[in-house]
């Protein structure tokens, strides 16, 4: 199995060489140069745990690693790191199937692959001989920057350099950051939204004569952001997980077809599972949800891309997002013409637009497209836990408001599994508050407002965070990104 790039100017390469670039070096994102099928039957299996479904789903895109490396990989990402016995549950309420995906090391569905990548990199590097200290760079909307903290905390052989938007950020996603601990880790807060921020890491990523000058003092830079297809694979697990629970519990027959809604931002999440979907998972239609930051919607709605508008910082701001990377391979696996997907990419850098081929159009017919403004959200978080003793965070309440707008509108009733993306406790004060507690500005005080009004624990993730000590205070502007880098790298000022 090659990866190849969607811009079709970089060589196509191993799974290893893929994870530990990162970024192809046109610019482009590695994609495999095909789906494998799921072989075995959805009734076999749903006999299987997480784990070992990981390993059927994932064998074949890590053709080069052994089973008992790829297997400690797997191990090593989930063995005692995730609070539910089962790792996902799957949790019916309101009409739809909920996959909790936040039951990691830092509360939020980042840690799904987040607490693999750094198992498949360093296993990687054994494979290629890699012997430079692997640099990864992180520009976050909030929780790939902290699942990627901890994922990489210690890990001999790489240093791990996270940005994130000052107050771009939940209070407590910042408190996670900026306390975050281990001998390989820098945390820095930009001044400027998130898109600033990951512009200004793909430029670093792709800086051919920086690159050059950090390999010649031991260092290579990598991204485990979702454009890292290491990042993506372990992503597609769940979906097929969610699928066979289904047909386990005898909810759907094997082979029925499910509708898949998911809160999205940078489009990881949402496009692992059409990698499920390509892989054989029945998929009738996802639901991709946005929050106040539509440009998704649109362009679902009209095959046209506009990032020409303003940002907004909403209260599920990890979906705080105008350019959304991981569409660009979603454009690649429909167009077929990596000439025509940079074609779309280099109009998106200069006209801040693009539209796309009629051919790719009809694609986009397996997705439809919706948004929750802020009070939606609340107003959905509190509707829900009235009703169900249910409580989701605002990211999924997108979800779940848009799964049933569409719902309303088609008529569609498919059966409707819903990525449920972090836990209430993570952006605890809006939750509180939709559920119709006093308001607290204090977010910490929220945790415990809300454990007592709903018996839900506090995730162990977050519980003693507000005695933590801050670690990372530095805020620096966009312009200083590379700079900071060069420093942190050489110890010099
Ligand atoms: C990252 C994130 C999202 C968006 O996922 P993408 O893969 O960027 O589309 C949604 N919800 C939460 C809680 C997240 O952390």
């Amino acid at each position: 199995m090659n990866y190849k790039s969607t811009r079709g100017k970089a060589p196509d390469l191993g799974i290893e060489e893929a994870i530990i670039k990162g970024i192809a070096s046109d610019g482009g994102l590695y994609v495999p140069e095909r789906f494998p099928r799921i072989e075995k039957s959805w009734d076999e299996l749903s006999k299987l745990g997480y784990k070992d479904l990981a390993f059927e789903v994932l064998k074949p895109y890590f053709e080069s690693f052994t089973g008992d490396e790829l297997r400690a990989c797997i191990d090593g990402a989930y063995d005692g790191k995730f609070e539910a016995e089962d790792i996902v549950p799957v949790v019916k309420a309101g009409g739809a199937w909920y996959l909790e995906l936040y039951h990691g090391r830092t509360a939020a569905f980042k840690d799904m692959a987040l607490s693999m990548l750094p198992y498949l990199l360093t296993t990687s590097m054994k494979k290629t001989g890699e012997k430079k200290t692997v640099v990864i760079l992180v520009s976050t909307s909030g929780d790939t920057g902290m699942a990627a903290l901890k994922g990489f905390e210690d890990v001999p052989g790489t240093k791990i350099i996270v940005f994130f938007p000052d107050g771009g950020v939940s209070a407590v996603q910042e408190k996670q950051m900026r306390t975050a601990t281990g001998s390989n880790v820098s945390v820095l807060a930009i001044r400027g939204n998130f898109d600033d921020a990951q512009t200004t890491q793909k430029k670093i990523l792709n800086d051919a004569e920086f690159g050059k000058e950090m390999a010649g003092l031991g260092f290579s830079f990598t991204a485990a952001n979702s454009m890292n297809i290491g990042r993506l694979l372990p992503q597609i697990v769940y979906y097929v997980w969610g699928y066979v629970r289904l047909v386990g519990r005898g909810e759907i027959k094997a082979g029925d077809p499910v509708n898949i809604c998911v809160p999205s931002g940078n489009f990881g999440n949402i496009l692992a599972g059409y990698y499920a979907y390509r892989m054989g998972v029945p998929v009738n239609r996802f639901i991709c949800a946005s929050n106040k930051n539509k440009v998704l919607t649109d362009f679902f709605a009209s095959g046209r891309y506009d990032a020409d508008r303003p940002l907004y910082q909403t209260n599920a701001p990890s979906m705080d997002i105008i350019v959304s990377s991981n569409l660009e391979r979603l454009l690649y696996h429909l167009e077929g013409d990596p000439s025509a997907v940079a074609g779309y990419m280099s109009r998106l850098d200069g006209e801040r637009k693009y539209s796309v081929s009629e051919k790719t159009a009809e694609g986009l017919r397996l997705f439809d497209g919706g948004f929750a403004t802020e009070e939606e959200i609340v107003e959905f978080i509190g509707d829900l836990y009235a009703r169900e003793h249910y409580l989701v965070d605002t990211h999924t309440a997108v979800a779940g408001k848009v799964l049933s707008d569409y719902r309303k509108r088609t008529g569609d009733e498919t059966p409707a599994l819903i990525a449920s993306t972090a836990s209430p406790y993570k952006f605890a004060q809006t939750v509180a508050g939709a559920i119709g507690l006093p308001g607290s500005g204090d977010p910490f005080k929220a945790f415990g407002d809300l454990c007592a009004a709903t018996g839900v624990p506090v995730p162990g993730a977050l519980r003693g965070l507000s005695e933590r000590k801050i670690l990372h205070g530095d805020t620096i502007d966009k312009e200083d990104m590379k700079q900071r880098v060069r420093e942190i790298l050489t110890g010099k000022k």
